[in-house]
């Protein structure tokens, strides 16, 4: 009999019900001691190891758990504690990593996020900033960047891993600790120093690697699970060398196995290089790259432990497991296999259980965290003692993969045959922009440097108060479109009233910018507690598009209507854009993700044309997220670009040449990225300048950048309240680079984070910043 194992790489550590938000929260709160919390923390960690052994799973990780983030985690264990957190606490107390994690203030404090994806940086008031945080790789999880200086001494500062191994060990379970390994630490840290390579502080850092694994192994443990996900990234020769370089030297360690985990991607041209390494393991994520199996096969060392990474740790669908032995059955009797999730589940809700409001047959089609650790279970199971053994499950598997297949949900003929009407002349306006813009001038009237804002005014307490009781049915429709329509009338008043030229309706009525739209198409689901972890402690409870994407009924020209209907000056129409829809839902795996995002993008595109037809001359299309999608490999990163640039034109190339279309988008890397946003082909794009002082106009200089633009000069990531003088001066340097007729006035992003009395003084003073602006870039206009 083959002896195959299940093993998890990492579960969500936030709790089935955020249980660990709650307590951070609190404790950051003041409201929960230090041991409170750290009780919370522990039975969270003792509750997810015993489903995992209830789940069947055989190598149950540890050390998966944190407080905030695993890279954070690891910067401390190393000791790579920047100077101006040392003084907080001790490197193993929670001040000191908390501060590091999200900056310590005086008061006043942190700006949290957008509630939209944007992640935004520390307020005023805080003595001591956060560190950088940034992306894990093309998730949405996001970690503390590593923070290194030349000459940097590290030291095992903290013995987390070894602690909640014996933790678990303590409770009866053997468990595999999960480590970030040193090369992708590395690869992962930023150093203040021009020039300098973080890369270069390995040898320095590998004695505190082999402290650790010897630590482990004194504490009994075996296996050690070592994270390198940067080898499927496109890797330098260096770094390749780093790698050698790093295994030979913890190999030495004795007695304890690694399992060299890599995952988000193939190894691709890496592949020789970590078949090189003398490791008794190797992870490989066959949901991503399936196509890598065999040439991982025919490579690897007789003796070499493969994890086949088969269950995708990064989507919400139920796996066919019938396939799956189809294709690991021959695998697993000519080599050691263990069976594995892609990645960590880390990326998956927890427990399908919880939804019981979810359409019964969609929720079929679905496995969350816990429902994935069955299948893990149930393959290894096939695997070991023959499908017959398992065949109960392996029929209801069956019968779950065959239905979502049939459903009409998932293949709606009517939007099938739509799409196979789309031409060219769909992604393209008829007229060019030089033209259009003439008619867009004579159409609108509007000032030269017109002034306007990206769309959200202030969420209040109020209009979430609002929106609460009206979503648990103790406020009618009625009472609260009323109270929606006063919040917007209201705030349309005051922007005519300070002489914004463009306006917005102020986005009230939304809860979030994509379950806004998600609820109103067909084919979106929405769980209740599908929290996935974000940062920290915020989680984000990304919608499921299940099916094809149709839009029954008009979505957004109702309240655009309504808005006009109360100003005098052009009101902008407001939409998420197809990309960005697509990017932050779980979507469908059963179709190319180009084939889902163009049924979006025909949705929106009969939204923009409804908002033509209504008498919308201005429709604004935000596509924040456009630059997540960006594949980690170079060289598949055109083909994202082009589809996805193609998914935005269609939506925005059915009107007529003299209504204008805006996009927006909120980051501040564009230099890779800036032919596809020239081939969006928007008249006008609002971007995110403002902390880079104007700075990332560089790439839209470079590029000669054609149509108008709007670079942000208003940080709407803080509370502070920019002067004229300031803006005018971002708008004269802006004036400076670009044509003064190309430039737009307006914030960084939405305002919705913000209070009413940060944001009616800011854009005041940009009003006067514009005028000012206009005599001394435009004179005589
Ligand atoms: N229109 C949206 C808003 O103003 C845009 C938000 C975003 O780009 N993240 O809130
Ligand atoms: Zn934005």
């Amino acid at each position: 009999m083959m002896s195959v194992t299940a093993a998890n790489l990492g579960f969500p550590r936030i709790g089935p019900r955020r249980e660990l938000k709650t307590a951070t929260e609190a404790y950051w709160a003041g409201a929960i001691d230090e041991t409170a919390l750290l009780e919370t923390a522990a039975g969270l960690r003792a509750a997810t190891w015993a489903r995992q052994k209830a789940a069947g799973i055989d190598v149950i990780p540890s050390n998966d758990f944190s407080f905030y983030d695993q890279v954070l985690d690891t910067s401390v264990m190393l000791g790579a504690i920047p100077d101006a957190y040392r003084a907080i606490g001790a490197a193993d107390s929670l001040d000191l990593y908390f501060a590091m994690a999200r900056g310590r203030q005086t008061k006043g404090g942190r700006s949290e996020t957008a509630g939209d994806g944007c992640v935004h940086g520390h307020g005023a008031g805080s003595d001591v900033p956060a560190q950088e945080m940034t992306k894990w790789f093309d998730t949405n999880y996001h970690y503390m960047v590593p923070e290194v200086a030349p000459g940097q001494a590290f030291a095992l500062s903290t013995t987390k891993p070894v602690d909640h191994f014996l933790e678990a060990k303590a409770l009866g379970y053997q468990t595999r600790p999960v480590i970030l390994g040193p090369v992708t630490w590395l690869l992962l840290a930023k150093s203040k120093a021009e020039g300098f390579d973080p890369v270069s502080l390995l040898p320095g850092l590998l004695p505190v690697y082999a402290e650790l694994l010897a630590k482990l192994a004194e504490a009994g443990a075996d296996w050690v699970q070592i994270d390198e996900p940067a080898l499927v990234l496109d890797l330098t020769d260096a770094a390749r060398d780093a790698y050698r370089a790093a295994y030979a030297e913890l190999a030495k360690v004795a007695g304890v196995k690694l399992m060299l985990a890599t995952y988000f991607g193939a190894l691709g041209d890496n592949l020789a290089t970590a078949l090189s390494l003398p490791v008794a393991g190797l992870h490989v994520d066959l949901v991503r790259a399936p196509e890598q199996l065999e040439a991982v096969i025919a490579g690897a060392r007789a003796d070499l432990l493969l994890s086949l990474g088969v269950i995708d740790g990064r989507n919400i669908w139920k796996a066919d497991l019938a396939a799956i032995l189809d294709r690991v059955e021959a695998v697993a009797r000519a080599h050691r296999v263990q069976i594995a999730p892609s990645c960590s589940l880390l990326h998956t809700p927890v427990d399908l259980e919880l939804e019981t409001k979810l359409d019964p047959q969609i929720r079929n089609w679905l496995a969350f965290a816990v429902q994935k650790l069955g299948e893990l279970a149930t393959i290894a199971g096939a695997l070991n003692t023959g499908r017959a053994s398992v065949a109960p499950v392996l029929a209801e598997n069956e019968a779950a993969i065959a239905d979502r297949r049939a459903s009409p949900l998932t293949n709606n003929p009517r939007v099938r045959s739509r799409i196979a009407e789309v031409t060219a002349n769909w992604t393209r306006r008829v007229t060019p922009f030089a033209e259009r813009i003439r008619l867009q001038q004579a159409h609108l009237n509007l000032p030269s440097l017109p002034t306007t804002t990206i769309g959200s005014f202030p969420q209040t307490a109020e209009v979430r108060k609002a929106r609460a009781a009206h979503d648990k049915g103790t406020m009618t429709t009625q009472d609260y479109e009323q109270f929606l329509r006063e919040e917007t009338k209201r705030t349309v008043a005051w922007q005519e009233e300070i002489g914004l030229d463009v306006l917005v309706h102020g986005e009230f009525e939304r809860n979030d910018m994509v379950q806004y739209f998600g609820e109103q198409l067909a084919g979106f689901a929405f769980s209740r507690a599908g929290w996935v972890q974000s940062y920290g402690s915020r989680c984000v409870r990304p919608p499921i598009i299940y099916g094809d994407v149709a839009r029954p009924k008009p979505m957004t020209v109702a309240w655009w209507d309504y808005a006009q209907s109360v100003a005098t000056k052009p009101m902008k129409g407001m939409l998420t854009g197809p990309v960005t829809i697509l990017n932050w839902s779980f979507v469908r795996n059963d179709q190319p993700r180009a084939d889902t995002c163009r049924q979006i993008a025909l949705a929106i595109r009969d939204e923009v044309l409804d908002l033509e037809r209504a008498g919308c001359k201005i429709i604004q299309i935000d596509e924040a997220a456009l630059r997540e999608g960006l594949p980690l490999r170079k060289a598949d990163q055109q083909l994202y670009l082009d589809w996805s640039v193609e998914a935005f034109r269609i939506s925005a190339s059915g009107v007529q040449p003299q209504t204008q279309i805006h996009t927006h988008m909120c980051y501040s890397e564009f230099n890779e990225i800036i032919d596809s946003i020239g081939a969006m082909d928007a008249d006008v794009i609002s971007i995110e300048t403002s902390r880079s002082k104007m700075e990332l106009l560089d790439a839209f200089v470079d590029y000669k950048y054609p149509n108008e633009i709007g670079p942000g000069v208003y940080d709407i990531h803080s509370p502070r309240i920019p002067s004229t003088q300031e803006m005018e001066d971002l708008l004269l340097k802006a004036g400076g680079r670009l044509s003064a007729d190309q430039l737009w006035v307006n914030p960084d992003c939405g305002l919705k984070t913000r209070k009413w009395e940060d944001v009616k003084p800011a854009l005041v003073n940009m009003v006067a910043a514009a005028k000012a602006a206009r005599v001394a870039l435009t004179p005589g206009a």
